[in-house]
């Protein structure tokens, strides 16, 4: 019988972990980072050293080719070697707690900046939520869905100990499914602050109404620009963060008019009627796709100072979102 992946998985994780601790480079890595042995600890972080053949060294015939399945090693000519070397390791765990798959960060400036290993029955990432496992076992009903491995840790260092991440993918149906089977209640976005970030909210949508339709209650945290969650926190310190949190959480309609009004602001100073209509048309798409009614957006757009910014002509078109466009 072949060897499972599960057994190659287990003893990855475990020469990674135990490589670390022989690394002064990731050490003062873990250290510049802000990132206490605790944390470590929790995430089982590792360490794949700057060689080769580290890994595929312990591994017998029968091992390398579980590992080769699973993208911990690749062949060349004939030759295996490590496709992990020089990266920090965050061990990517199922809902359960089995490792399911890596993820490796260089600590140069190597790209790519992240390297996860490959999907596989074992491995799905739109099946994986970065952290699940003990933001569940905390037994906290509200969760909050995050980018990033670092943003996870980042936050746990700083005890904040619900956070989960997508791994740079979209936030699924499939991710929803998941916490809602986990008996989440509330969840709310924090993506970075930036255009990736804001994408990925607007991607999110989707799985807002398939939450809501579980009973999950969801809101949107939209972090200043330039900074994501681990940033966040470690410049500003936990309270900080905490009372950015509670002010800037926003409910579908008002996340909704808030991207509706980025797009706005990014046309310039006074929009033109194509830029006007194409926000619009923005704003009832997003509508549609988090099941979202559009009196909620006017809404939110008439309660929100923040958002005073647009040009009332806007607003009045809202109102006839429905109908199509006249010729
Ligand atoms: P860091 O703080 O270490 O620079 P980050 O988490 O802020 O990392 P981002 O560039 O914001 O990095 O990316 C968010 C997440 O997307 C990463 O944590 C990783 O899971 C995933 N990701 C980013 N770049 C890649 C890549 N090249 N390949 C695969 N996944 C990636
Ligand atoms: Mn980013
Ligand atoms: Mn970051
Ligand atoms: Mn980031």
């Amino acid at each position: 019988m072949p060897v499972s992946k599960q057994v190659v998985l287990q003893k990855a994780a475990q020469f990674y972990s135990e490589s670390l601790a022989h690394s002064a480079d990731a050490m003062s890595y873990l250290q510049a980072r802000s990132l206490p042995l605790s944390v470590v600890d929790d995430m089982k972080i590792g360490y794949a050293p700057n060689e080769w053949d580290g890994f595929v060294s312990t591994l017998n015939a029968e091992e390398q080719a579980a590992a080769l399945e699973i993208g911990l090693i690749a062949e060349s000519n004939g030759r295996r070697y490590d496709s992990f070397r020089n990266r920090l390791i965050f061990p990517i765990r199922d809902e359960k707690g089995n490792v399911v798959g890596f993820g490796g960060r260089t600590l140069t400036d190597d790209t790519p900046k992240y390297l996860n290993s490959s999907e596989s029955d074992v491995f799905k990432k739109s099946q994986i939520l970065y952290g699940l496992d003990l933001a569940v076992k905390s037994g906290r009903k509200h969760l909050l869905v995050l980018e990033g491995y670092t943003d996870v840790c980042g936050l746990r260092a700083h005890d904040i100990n619900t956070p989960v991440a997508t791994l740079g993918t979209a936030f699924t149906e499939q991710h929803a499914h998941l916490l809602a089977k986990s008996n989440v209640k509330h969840v709310t976005f924090c993506f970075d602050g930036d255009k990736a970030g804001r994408d990925a909210a607007v991607r999110a949508m989707d799985a807002w109404a398939m939450l809501h339709e579980a009973g999950v209650e969801v809101g949107c945290v939209f972090l200043p620009d330039g900074l994501d969650p681990d940033e966040f926190v470690n410049s500003r310190g936990r309270e900080k963060f905490s009372e950015y949190f509670q002010s800037n959480r926003l409910d579908a309609a008002n996340s909704i008019a808030k991207l509706g009004v980025d797009r706005y602001l990014s046309y310039g100073k006074s929009p033109g009627l194509d830029a006007q209509l194409n926000c619009v048309a923005y704003i009832n798409d997003l509508c549609m796709t988090a099941d979202v009614s559009v009196e909620r957006v006017r809404a939110a757009f008439d309660a929100n100072p923040a958002f005073d910014c647009v040009q009332h002509s806007l607003l009045s078109q809202i109102d006839e979102f429905r109908q199509p466009p006249l010729e």
